[in-house]
């Protein structure tokens, strides 16, 4: 059965700082670290990666990975990684449908949702023991697929018409793609939004609700946890709202005239993840 603390999914063998599972201290550092840009970019590993996150796993240091990306389980992004070169557990993997999943729970224990997403999103609702279906569903929930039908979307508009409540798991508009960009999770809810009059609440990042679901499930506390993200909108916003410290990576999109232009700033600004291997446990002093 499903645990009701824990959305029916949690990591194996939770750690606070003190003694680990098996009689070592733990580390007194947590870390929640965004993927895309931070760990891995444009499907390759940002050189040190594999590195830093081996130093976390070495010292029992309690860590979550986070994306936005709700097409892919868990489990497929732990395979895709390690053909990347990088060895993240599934547990340790926390994609914004699994975030609206237990967001989902928080609002009712057991409830209807249409499903309007890939696998990522309906494998964690399921698991969550929800019931996905078309009949009267308490949410329209709206997630990334590659494959959108128009019957698809006019049945979710006609469901929110109706009455049921509008969920996406990420506001991103468009995604990379070989020739450009493609429409992403925000931009479908905008044309859903068009022919309801109804805007969706958002899971995913900048929510900090998906950072608060991440730190609870691993159990982490926030004033000990670092976040760490290549973007200023997303990962250091959602990370100072959630009350965490934050690391704003060069290795992805930000760059300092547009770091500059934000009302709020990182605690600190490195090279890449490859510059923490050194100093993972205090990454402010100096
Ligand atoms: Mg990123």
């Amino acid at each position: 059965m499903h645990d009701p603390a824990h959305g029916g999914r949690g990591v194996v063998g939770v750690r606070r700082g003190g003694v680990g599972h098996n009689g070592s201290m733990t580390a007194q550092i947590s870390y929640l670290t965004d993927m895309d840009g931070v760990l891995i970019k444009e499907g390759e590993m940002i050189p040190g990666a594999d590195r830093f996150l081996r130093t976390l796993q070495d010292n029992d240091v309690n860590y979550m990975v986070l994306t936005n990306n709700s097409i892919h389980t868990p489990r497929d992004l732990s395979a895709r990684l390690r053909a990347t070169g990088l060895d993240i557990p599934e547990e340790r993997i926390w994609t914004s449908a699994l975030a609206t999943a237990h967001f989902l729970r928080t609002q009712r224990e057991v409830g209807t949702a249409y499903v309007v997403g890939e696998s990522g999103l309906t494998t964690s609702l399921h698991e969550s023991g929800w019931i996905l279906g078309e009949n009267e569903p308490d949410f329209v929930v709206l997630g990334e697929t590659r494959t959108y039908s128009f019957e698809a979307i006019t049945r979710a508009i006609n469901l929110i018409r109706g009455g049921a409540r509008f969920i996406g798991t990420n506001p991103d508009i468009t995604g990379p793609a070989p020739e450009g960009v493609l429409p992403a999770t925000g931009a479908v809810a905008a044309l859903i939004t068009a022919a309801t009059g109804k805007k969706p609440y958002y899971v995913g990042k900048p929510n900090p609700v998906m950072m608060r679901s991440a730190l609870n499930t691993i159990g982490a506390h926030s004033e000990s946890t670092v976040m760490i993200g290549d973007r200023m909108d997303t990962d250091v916003k959602s990370g100072l709202e959630a009350g965490m410290r934050t690391l704003l990576v060069r290795s992805g999109i930000s760059d300092d005239e547009e770091i500059d232009r934000y009302p709020y700033r990182p605690t600190r600004i490195i090279g890449s993840v490859a510059d923490l291997v050194d100093c993972w446990e205090d990454p402010f002093s100096d």
